[in-house]
C-alpha cells in the first residue's frame, strides 16, 4: 500500500515520535521517459520527467505542504496562511481540511488560474484576494502571521522546503545515481533550493557519487535572478511563477553556483512551444509554468549545451488542468456541426 511521504523518508526528515502524519498520499510521483524531442533523440540525450501532476491536489506543493501541515498540527496550529500564485493554495487549503484546521489564503486578484481557485474555495479556504501581486501579497501574509495566531505555509517556511527535497529522494531512488542535470521552473525559488538540498544530503552521506548540474529557468517577464535585481510588476502567461522579488534567491543563486548550472529566462513563447510539445508529442499535460524546465533544456539541446549521452530530469510542477484558461486560449474549440453523419465526419477530417 501507498505509504505518506513523511514515512517513506522519515529518518531525513524532521518527524518525531510525535508528529502528527498529516498526509493525502502525496509523493512517489512517475519518473517518465520522453521520446523526445528529436535534438535529444539524435544525440542519445536522455530526458526524464517527474510529473508532480500527480500529487494529491495537482502539484508539488503537496510534497512541502504535508512537512509544514504536520509542523503546525504537532505545535498545536488552529490555522494556517499562505500567499499564493495559487497552487500553495489549492494545497494548503487541501491539507488544512485533512488535519481540520482553517485555511487562509491571500491570492494576487486576477492572476491566478481558475484551477487553482476552484481547488481553494472548494476544499474551504478563507480566500483574500488583494489588487496587487503575488510579492505583496507573501508581504502581508507574513507580517498577518507575525501579528496573529496563524501558522505560515509559504517556502519561507523552512519544513515546506525539507518536505520538496524528497522529489531528488525519488529521483536518485529510480535512477540509481544522480542526473547529470536536473531542470525545473523558479518562481519563489524554493523548489530549486529544496532540490539542491536532497541532491546534495545524499552525495554528503555518500549515497550518491555525483550530483546534478541544476538548471533553473524563470518567464523573461519575471526573471529577477536572471537581472539580479527584483522586477516590480512581473508579467508571463506562467503564472505558477510571475514573481518578482523571489524568497529563497539566495537558496537558487546557492544551488546554481555549487551545482556548476544556470539560471536563465525563457520567453513565453518558448514556454507554450514546450506545453503542446509535452501534450501532443508526449501526452503530459502540465501548466504552463511546468514546461519552463523543457523550453531551458530545448534551447541548451539547440546549442549543443548538453553532452551527447547526458541523462536530464525535468520536475513538470503542475497539472494542466490547473489552467483551463490557458488551454482554451491556445487551442481553439470548433464550432457545433449538424448532428448528421456526413457533418460529422467532416469535421473530424476523415
Ligand atoms: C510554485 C510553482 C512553481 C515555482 O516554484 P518555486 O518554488 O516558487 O520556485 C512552478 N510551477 C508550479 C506549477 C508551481 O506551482
Amino acid at each position: 500500500m501507498r505509504r505518506p511521504l513523511l514515512e517513506r523518508y522519515r529518518d531525513r526528515l524532521p518527524v518525531g515520535p510525535d508528529t502528527p502524519i498529516v498526509s493525502l498520499l502525496e509523493g512517489d510521483t512517475p519518473l517518465v521517459p520522453l521520446k523526445g524531442p528529436p535534438e535529444a533523440r539524435e544525440r542519445g540525450v536522455r530526458l526524464f520527467a517527474k510529473y508532480e501532476g500527480a500529487n494529491p491536489t495537482g502539484s508539488f506543493k503537496d510534497r512541502g505542504m504535508t512537512m509544514a501541515v504536520s509542523k503546525a498540527a504537532e505545535h498545536g496550529a488552529a490555522a494556517v496562511a499562505a500567499a499564493s500564485t495559487g497552487n500553495t493554495a489549492a494545497s494548503a487549503a487541501a491539507y488544512a481540511a485533512r488535519a481540520g484546521m482553517k485555511a487562509i489564503v491571500v491570492l494576487p486578484a486576477g492572476y491566478v488560474a481558475a484551477g487553482k481557485v476552484a481547488q481553494s474555495l472548494v476544499h474551504g479556504a478563507r480566500i483574500v484576494q488583494v489588487s496587487g501581486n503575488f510579492d505583496d501579497a507573501l508581504r502581508l501574509v507574513r507580517e498577518l502571521t507575525e501579528r496573529y495566531p496563524v501558522t505560515l505555509v509559504n517556502s519561507v517556511n523552512p519544513f515546506r522546503i525539507q518536505g520538496q527535497k524528497t522529489l531528488a529522494f525519488e529521483v536518485a531512488d529510480e535512477l540509481g545515481r544522480a542526473p547529470d542535470y536536473h531542470a525545473l521552473p523558479v518562481g519563489n525559488a524554493g523548489n530549486i533550493t529544496a532540490h539542491w538540498m536532497g541532491y546534495s544530503e545524499l552525495y554528503e552521506d555518500g549515497t550518491l557519487e555525483t550530483r546534478p548540474r541544476m538548471l533553473g529557468f524563470q518567464a523573461a517577464g519575471a526573471a529577477p535572478i536572471v537581472r539580479g535585481e527584483p522586477v516590480a510588476e512581473p508579467k508571463t502567461v506562467a503564472t505558477a511563477i510571475r514573481i518578482g522579488r523571489p524568497a529563497s534567491w539566495e537558496g537558487a543563486t546557492r544551488a546554481r553556483d555549487e551545482s556548476g548550472g544556470a539560471i536563465e529566462a525563457v520567453t513565453d513563447e518558448e514556454i507554450l512551444r514546450a506545453y503542446h510539445y509535452l501534450a501532443h508529442g508526449e501526452g503530459l499535460f502540465v501548466e504552463p509554468a511546468s514546461a519552463a524546465g523543457l523550453a531551458g533544456v530545448w534551447r541548451w539541446l539547440r546549442e549543443g549545451r548538453i553532452e551527447d549521452g547526458a541523462t536530464v530530469v525535468l520536475t513538470l510542477t503542475g497539472h494542466g488542468l490547473k489552467d483551463p484558461g490557458t488551454a482554451e486560449r491556445e487551442v481553439r474549440l470548433p464550432d457545433p456541426v449538424p448532428p448528421t453523419l456526413d457533418a460529422v465526419a467532416r469535421a473530424a477530417g476523415l
